[in-house]
């Protein structure tokens, strides 16, 4: 046990009630988690992440991190939406606006595959021409071509909005989605549940009821998904309790989240920096430790580099993040935006940054499942390696 979390237990310390749920494994409730956002002892926080953490992982596993050889691929900026945080979508073509025609976005899933990725994470604006028939097509030809790659697609937004302009239910539009070969739904979209900062944002697509509801449709039909939380919106630290509640009881429900990931916005190309505050890296680290602790039926806690900045990401590892996401092969989203991280990462600097800060680099797919492990053998491409067969979908 560690001193910080020593010292925490000892019952004169302010959050000893809160440790010792921890380690017992017992369930944080809202007041708990209020109480561990209102503390300014960062050490003692990040003790009882990594506590939470290692009860999750299991002494074999406590030192893992992950990360994924993958690849973004973003088929379009326009978007009918104007959320007001929102600098990737452009309104129209002249302001800079894209649609992928079929045969570019072969040729980025083929540049990628050359590179030897094992998942394309697809995500876009809500574009009329990008219908549901564009993307049965486009996820037909890449899995006709690149089968052995993991499509990760389709925001609950984007199923909202296809299910809408097609006319079918999110269990219909989802059901032809997988028949084209749409593997498993990435987090995007949920920003913060509370409809009061929704509504400062202009944020009218799908509300917190929807997303929930068609990531556990999702789950029903045998699909994984991830869930995410946009902070710098204007939000408060009950805001953001409340929605990792609401993700907590979703996840009671279907139990098919695999990871949570908290994000941070960034403000170039909005008008909204003046009127929010930007979390700094203090709250940050917090984000990643509480919700380790309150979200304890999900698997993973991610520190998405491409956000944090690859020097935070790396100190969110011992505040009980295990996974560090992918090499990425060309970020857009969080560029347009500002960010200044790097657009990719090679596999070699992913397993430096992870080695470097104490824990042992893991090569995963997409639903967890070992690929290869710091210092093992590589593995034959598009099959895990012996050593995972054991330990696959941790
Ligand atoms: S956040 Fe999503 S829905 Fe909102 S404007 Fe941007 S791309 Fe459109």
């Amino acid at each position: 046990m560690s001193l910080p979390l020593e010292k925490a237990l000892v019952a004169s310390h302010p959050l000893s009630d809160i440790a010792s749920k921890v380690v017992d494994g017992e369930r944080l409730c809202f007041d708990d988690a209020i109480r561990l956002y209102q503390s300014a002892d960062l050490v003692t926080i990040a003790a009882l992440g990594c506590q939470a953490r290692r009860r999750k992982a299991g002494p074999d596993k406590e030192k893992w991190v992950y990360y994924i050889h993958n690849m973004h691929l973003n088929p379009t900026n326009l978007c009918i939406e104007n959320c007001r945080f929102c600098s990737y979508a452009s309104p129209t073509e002249k302001n800079k606006g894209y649609t992928l025609p079929l045969d570019k976005v072969l040729e980025e899933a083929a540049a990628g595959a050359a590179l030897g990725i094992n998942e394309i994470h697809m995500v876009g604006g809500l574009n009329p021409a990008c219908d549901l028939k564009y993307y049965e097509v486009a996820f037909r030809a890449i899995k006709e071509r690149f089968r052995h790659i993991h499509l990760k697609s389709m925001t609950a937004v984007e199923i909202d909005y296809l299910s809408r302009l097609e006319g079918i239910s999110y269990s219909q539009t989802l059901e032809r989605l997988i028949a084209a070969g749409l593997d498993s739904m990435p987090g995007g979209g949920a920003e913060i549940f509370d409809e009061s900062v929704r509504e400062k944002m202009a944020v009218k697509k799908t509300p917190a009821s929807v997303y929930l509801e068609i990531h556990g449709i999702a789950h029903n039909l045998g699909i994984k998904s991830n869930a995410t939380m946009l902070t710098g919106i204007g939000e408060s630290i009950e805001h953001k309790v409340d929605h990792m509640l609401r993700l907590r009881e979703q996840q009671d429900r279907t139990g098919g989240f695999l990871c949570f990931i908290p994000l941070k916005c960034y403000y170039e190309g909005t008008d909204i920096k003046d009127e929010v505050q930007e979390p700094t890296g203090y709250d940050l680290l917090k984000d990643v430790a509480i919700s380790r602790m309150v979200l304890d039926n999900f698997d993973h806690i991610k520190a998405y580099w491409i956000q944090l900045g690859e020097k935070l990401a790396q100190i969110a590892l011992s505040f009980g993040a295990d996974d560090m996401d992918g090499t990425i092969g060309q970020e857009k989203i969080t560029h347009a935006a500002g960010a200044d991280t790097p657009l990719k990462l090679a596999k070699e600097s992913m397993e430096y940054l992870i080695a470097s800060a104490g824990y042992i680099p893991v090569e995963r797919d997409t639903v967890y499942n070992v690929r290869r492990i710091a210092g093992d053998k590589p593995c034959a491409s598009g099959t895990p390696c012996a050593c995972a067969q054991s330990s696959a979908s941790v």
